[in-house]
């Protein structure tokens, strides 16, 4: 077991720096080249893996260009065309009625704020969050998904369990400046080490921090129970 910083936000801001050196290139990995193509990656990656949306995406943005494609798709055949991604059938409706919203109310363009991107269809904070982001450059939030919400459990930095309280906490312990790339250090750190079955402590940059690495800790503190 580590010893965590004293406060939070020491903690937060060691991980930021330690996590940055280790992966000074690390981004979205989701691909798409405009703002609706965005979206609809985001929309996909939901209970998804960022590999196989990107492998079925390609297809995809290939025969369907514009939100008037997606809107005036047959459902059935928008489903086929996603029908190796995790719930495919709601996700194509998602995205049919998110496309009819962008271009009865927003003049065909995926809108820039908060409150209208969470009115589309299959759009939560999350989604919306990564959208301004990468879409508009607005940073208003920290995108909590899976590997954010396990990791900052796992180095103290919240106890939190639902991804809005655990992202209303971050937010007051993170650097504003690093709200962004937070996510993505995460992800990376997540995926390479801190994986949710079987984290690598002997590998890990925080280990000399973290409350619950594997050396004498008993407690997963994401899961709550002993390793
Ligand atoms: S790999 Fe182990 S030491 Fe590193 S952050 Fe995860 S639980 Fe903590």
């Amino acid at each position: 077991m580590g010893t965590p910083r004293e406060t939070r936000q020491a903690q937060a801001e060691t991980v930021v720096d330690r996590l940055e050196a280790e992966y000074p290139d690390s981004t979205i990995s989701l691909r798409y080249s405009n703002r609706l193509e965005l979206l609809i990656a985001v929309i996909l990656s939901a209970q998804c893996t960022d590999e196989r949306v990107n492998q079925e995406t390609k297809k995809l943005f290939e025969k369907y260009d514009g939100p008037e494609d997606y809107a005036n798709a047959a459902q059935d055949d928008l489903a086929e065309d996603l029908n190796s991604i995790t719930y495919y059938n709601n996700k194509a409706k998602y995205i049919r009625s998110a496309c009819e919203t962008i271009l009865e109310d927003h003049d065909g363009e995926v809108p820039d704020t908060m409150d209208e991107l969470t009115d589309l269809s299959g759009v939560g904070r999350k989604t919306a969050n990564v959208v301004l982001q990468h879409g508009h450059d607005v940073v208003e939030g920290i995108v909590v998904d899976t590997h954010v919400q396990r990791l900052s459990q796992r180095l103290g930095l919240t106890e939190e369990e639902r991804p809005e309280r655990i992202e209303e906490e971050l937010i007051e312990i993170v650097p504003e400046d690093y709200w962004q790339q937070f996510t993505h250090l995460c992800i990376d750190h997540g995926r390479a080490v801190c994986t949710a079955r079987n984290p690598d402590c002997g590998d890990c940059v925080l280990a000399d921090i973290c409350p619950s690495e594997k050396g004498d800790s008993e407690i997963d503190l994401a899961a709550g129970e002993p390793w």
